[in-house]
């Protein structure tokens, strides 16, 4: 007898923890090294809620051998590669089919969880698909401390760019948002955690530097785990780097504009995400310096509800505005059309202002 393969309603209404059984193959688990404590309460819900159970029931013998096979399933769990190449994801509600994100500007309907978008992505939702040019930036010279842990740098760089096909983990645009001509960052998250090491120290003074020549605002849509261990000092370098690139900016008189996304955390909260003339952020992402188990073991103190995420971080000073993604480039656009106003060295085709600017005049004042 063969078990029937659940439909996507089925598997919708399933509860919320079998979004970690494996669906066509697919285990959702996000860290392997589950073990059979942890395994056992799951494996109960299957014989409980999976919808192959009536199936399941007519023999036990099945039962059985489809149970050994759901666990052998769950402790071989796809390989992060195989998530990637899958049509599916997962969100609040279990498995949720890419299209169906991506149709959303990967935001989920149901529980408003921003995920992560690739760089070009990011500039296609800002700037409209196809109207925004990216830039090649200098790559210095790979591994200059010739550095190994668990494998050698110079192979996590070589995966990482077969991954994302990028050369490093931050990628430079150029696009316009209500006429305003503008520079954009945006990084990839795939590409080793979009950590930050000398090449990206260069890309972002590459933005920079195109923004002071062609009088464009800089917007830098920040996301990483930090600074690249693997270029130690060189790499903590940057902060000050792109810091004195900031200063440069904005003594031309230029906007620096940040958006925050999720995650931004360690030297990059520490030196440009917190440098914007504006600080803006999507919702729910992860706002932090040091880690929120360190800070806990730390202080002993439990921590506070949403701590680190962008909402509890505008409580706390840190950020101006929180955006939806779908009306992340209005927002900019309003933005720069206020501070064009009051600034005339941004270079702008047309000035527009549109009728809910005295909310954002508040921000940008
Ligand atoms: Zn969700």
């Amino acid at each position: 007898m063969k078990i029937k393969k659940p439909n996507l309603d089925e598997l919708k209404s399933i509860n919320k923890d079998l979004s970690k059984i494996p669906v066509f193959g697919i285990s959702f688990f996000d860290k392997p090294g589950q073990n059979d404590q942890q395994l056992k309460p799951i494996i109960r819900q299957i014989d409980e809620t999976c919808p192959c159970e009536n199936v399941l029931k007519e023999n036990d013998l099945i039962l059985k051998v489809n149970k050994k096979k759901i666990k052998t399933a769950i402790r071989e769990r796809a390989t992060k590669e195989d998530i990637a190449k899958s049509d599916w994801t997962s969100c609040c509600k279990g498995p949720i089919l890419k299209k169906e994100l991506e149709e959303n500007l990967w935001v989920c309907p149901e529980c408003n969880r921003h995920h992560k978008v690739k760089p070009h992505q990011r500039f296609e939702l800002l700037f409209g698909k196809g109207n925004y040019e990216t830039f090649k930036t200098p790559i210095p010279k790979d591994d200059p401390l010739n550095w190994t842990d668990s494998k050698p740098y110079k192979e996590r760089l070589k995966s990482a760019r077969k991954k994302t096909g990028l050369d490093c983990s931050m990628v430079v645009a150029s696009g316009s948002i209500n006429n305003i001509k503008i520079t954009a960052i945006a990084s990839d998250f795939d590409f080793m955690g979009a950590s930050i090491g000398a090449a990206e120290g260069e890309a972002f003074l590459y933005a920079a530097q195109h923004a002071i020549e062609n009088k464009q605002p800089l917007l830098v849509v920040t996301q990483g785990g930090g600074m690249k261990m693997q270029e130690s000092l060189i790499s903590l370098s940057q902060m000050t780097r792109t810091t004195l690139a900031i200063n440069e900016v904005k003594a031309a008189g230029l906007p620096y504009i940040v958006l925050l996304s999720d995650p931004t955390a360690g030297g990059i909260t520490a030196s440009y995400a917190m440098l914007g003339s504006i600080i803006l952020a999507e919702p729910g992402a992860l706002v932090a310096f040091a880690g929120a188990r360190v800070i806990q073991g730390t202080v002993k103190q439990e921590l506070p509800e949403g701590f680190q995420r962008s909402e509890y971080v505008q409580k706390t000073g840190f950020v101006d505005l929180i955006v939806n993604r779908k009306d992340t480039a209005s927002t900019i656009g309003t933005l720069l059309s206020i501070l064009l106003k009051k600034n005339s060295a941004i270079s702008s085709e047309e000035n527009e202002t549109s009728e809910d600017t005295q909310q954002l005049s508040k921000v940008a004042s």
